[in-house]
């Protein structure tokens, strides 16, 4: 839920003794400048303009700025301009720009070190896929470099898939004991079709990055990975 509204922060005030009041005839009037401002959470956000009023300090009738006397027109717009708006009518705006600009450096950050791993591959490197043909709703699931030579990366898989993408395997999984390559060119259209959605490196062993489940060749049959596109599917010694 968000919480918003319009505040309004009083400038300042002068009094002034030669209008007198219309409701009680009171021989003086006092002059507020105020600060409207639009708030996030009662947290000023950015300020909508600036408001004078004559008040009367004895029954406190208000005259707004478009009633006041025609000779006081003047005088009273020249001090409402001349009154500064505070810089934390901007409070909000900082805090969202602030915000803004630490999500944007991270997501930066993410995507350079990604697009390094990326091009400077490494054996032990696990690339989260999705697969978007993927027709049960677990669209995720893992490769993991076993070997990179001249034009082609050999990579084993895990057993499952995800319904989203993770950082870890779950405690059954494991990547399994076969191996098969792809050409640098294929594995580059993965990662230009953003079907490499993330890549791990230096990951710990709670990852379960680094777990084995030993499974036999017909598991390979089986799989709906793209193996059509891979070539020497290998037993890992
Ligand atoms: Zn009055």
């Amino acid at each position: 839920m968000i919480i918003y509204g319009i505040g309004s922060k009083q400038l300042k005030e002068a009094p002034v003794e030669k209008i007198s009041c219309v409701n009680c005839e009171h021989q003086s009037s006092v002059v507020v400048v105020y600060q409207r401002y639009f708030d996030l959470f009662w947290i000023p956000t950015f300020p909508i303009g600036k408001k004078i009023v004559l008040t009367c300090p004895n029954c406190d009738h208000v005259v707004k700025e478009k009633n006041f006397p025609e000779d006081f027109k003047r005088s009273s717009a020249q001090l409402k301009s001349s009154v500064p708006t505070p810089k934390y009518m901007f409070s909000g705006l900082a805090i969202i720009l602030a915000f803004i600009s630490y999500v944007a450096l991270g997501s930066y950050i993410d995507d350079q070190m990604e697009s390094d791993y990326f091009n400077n591959p490494q054996v032990d490197d696990v690339y989260a896929i999705y697969d978007e043909y993927e027709t049960s709703g677990y669209k995720y699931y893992f490769m993991k470099i076993t070997q990179i030579e001249g034009d082609s990366i050999s990579f084993t898989v895990n057993e499952y898939g995800y319904s989203a993408i993770t950082s870890e395997l779950l405690p059954e999984d494991g990547f399994i004991n076969y191996e098969f390559s792809y050409s640098k060119d294929f594995v580059r259209e993965m990662y230009s079709l953003d079907e490499i959605v993330a890549i791990y490196r230096e990951y710990d062993e709670s990852s379960g990055f680094n777990r084995i489940n030993i499974t036999d060749s017909l598991f390979m049959e089986d799989m709906n990975y793209d193996l059509d596109s891979a070539e020497n599917v290998n037993l890992i010694e």
